[in-house]
């Protein structure tokens, strides 16, 4: 099997930079693929957190003027990713967060900044060093998105290109005005290039031009080619789905790991799950609430946002509280669900706990001490929280939508007939459906051995990046080889 060369052009990557599951995607995937002969390099923006954390940084090319400021591409090995950044003070060396100012007001050259990037993308993917030529140029999210673009436009050969979408709701739209000025060609501005309701859409143009769509599920994959997810884009992706896949996230195993996890009060594993009591103690007594064995602990760890449906929940809660239950959230987010739930666990102390903030720990000690884990989410590209639920014996009782579909098998009676379940779907976006699925979850809390089967099957899952790895694998070998694309290399 040849060794491929990907390069992926990506806004974020963990442990570097991260707003979301995009870095945890950007950050994980590359060794993944190491085992498939896959070789990735990853080319982020050099903002500041990006700068600090390299060392022996290698320049490996500098541009007198891109897109109106110097820029130097530098090369260095952090943390196992082999990276390239383009490093452009005047684009990112700036306070605030990747895309927002310090107030959380979007940059007013977001457009310039990320075209940058793609542009910078699409050099290295024609060639731009000596000795390195990448088979794929693999986009994420709209701020990759005219990469594609620019390899299109660039005319003659070029490597073949995949765009992902991690989440559609986030486009990249910007004013038609700006098109010289990204350098791209007056003919690019059409429905068949970057041209979108009249403006210039990033996500658009590479979901137009890549020669492969991925999104992370399969059923998101399905969802966002209909008007009622497809957030204005289902149009081109139903005509593009011959083109499109999805694969599902993984998650970090080693960092999920109940049996070795400094960050709980006790280890567990899927044959010995005693240490869970241990947990769900100590998780009680940490956040306050009542120390009970019996008490169904029902756990969230969440962004505060109403793609997460959370705002379901303070209504739902009372089915929970009524059967003597508990409720553990952690979250961050709107200011009116963190209200509403602040007061909701003001209205019942020992019962209801919220923690405002972005805690890793604690979100480790939820999913261990938890006895279940509610995700009601409207829409759910993939969703991770739900796989470390899995993976830490907290049975996810989720919407059925996007990855959640994917990753968790309903306690339908078929299901548990077959003892196969894993968890409790219910149906998206409505305090009656998440009610009836919390009640079906107490039902089935109250029977321990099907409760215990439930959780033992969904420990045993999978949720490692080994199965999509592959995945991407076969998808890169799979168009390097199509006509038109650049030969082999031995
Ligand atoms: P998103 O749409 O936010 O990317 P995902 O479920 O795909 O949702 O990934 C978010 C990840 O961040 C999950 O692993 C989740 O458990 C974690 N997370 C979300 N909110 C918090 C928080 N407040 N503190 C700690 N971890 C969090």
């Amino acid at each position: 099997m040849r060794r491929l060369e990907v390069l992926a052009v990506v806004s974020e990557a963990y442990p570097l930079i991260k707003t979301g599951g995009l870095a945890d995607v950007a950050g994980a995937l590359p060794g993944a693929l190491r085992a498939e002969r896959i070789h990735v390099r990853t080319l982020l923006p050099g903002y500041p957190r990006v700068m600090q954390a390299l060392r022996r940084a290698t320049c490996v090319h500098v541009f007198p003027d891109h897109f109106g400021v110097p820029a130097r591409l530098l090369q260095a090995r952090v943390q196992g990713l082999d990276l390239f950044v383009l490093d452009a003070p005047g684009l990112y060396d700036r306070p605030g967060g990747p895309y927002v100012t310090p107030e959380g007001r979007n940059w007013d050259d977001n457009a310039r900044r990320f075209a940058a990037l793609g542009s910078a993308g699409a050099l290295l993917g024609l060639g731009l060093l000596e000795g390195y030529q990448p088979d794929v140029v693999h986009a994420h999210d709209w701020q990759a998105g005219l990469a594609p673009a620019y390899l299109e436009y660039a005319g003659g050969r070029r490597p073949a290109t995949v765009m992902t979408v991690h989440n559609l709701a986030f486009q990249g739209q910007f004013d038609r005005q700006l098109l010289g000025s990204l350098g791209l060609p007056d003919h690019a501005f059409s429905p068949d290039g970057v041209e979108y309701y009249g403006d210039i859409g990033f996500l658009k143009a590479g979901l137009r031009l890549a020669d492969r769509i991925t999104t992370v599920s399969p059923t998101y994959a399905a969802e966002i080619c209909t008007p009622e997810h497809g957030m204005g884009l289902d149009g081109l992706l139903r005509g593009r789905s011959d083109r499109l896949i999805g694969i599902l996230n993984g998650i970090d195993t080693d960092v999920w790991n109940p049996a070795q996890d400094d960050l709980i009060s006790a280890s567990f594993s899927a044959g010995d799950l005693r240490g869970r009591s241990a947990n769900k103690r100590a998780l009680q007594q940490e956040l306050g609430l009542t120390v009970s064995a019996q008490a169904p602990l029902f756990g969230v760890v969440s962004r505060l946002s109403w793609q997460k449906g959370l705002d379901l929940l303070p209504a739902a809660a009372r089915v929970i509280l009524a059967a003597g239950g508990q409720l553990a959230i952690l979250g961050a987010g709107d200011a009116d669900l963190e209200a509403a739930f602040t007061s909701l666990s003001e209205g019942a102390p020992g019962s209801v706990a919220c923690v405002l903030g972005y805690d890793e720990g604690l979100a480790h000690r939820i999913q261990a001490g938890s006895d279940a884990l509610v995700v009601p989410s409207r829409f759910e590209p993939c969703g991770l929280t739900q796989l470390c639920a899995l993976r830490y014996g907290a049975v996810p009782v989720a919407a059925r939508v996007g990855g959640l579909n994917d990753t968790i098998i309903d306690a339908s009676p078929a299901a548990l007939a077959a003892g196969c379940a894993t968890g409790v779907l219910h149906e998206p976006a409505s305090v009656p459906m998440l009610e009836h699925g919390l009640r079906r979850t107490l039902a089935l809390m109250a029977r321990p051995d099907q409760w215990a089967r439930i959780q033992a099957n969904g420990m045993a899952m999978d949720v490692s990046w080994r199965g999509p790895a592959r995945e991407y694998a076969r998808l890169y070998r799979e168009i390097v080889t199509e006509p038109g694309r650049p030969a082999a290399k031995g």
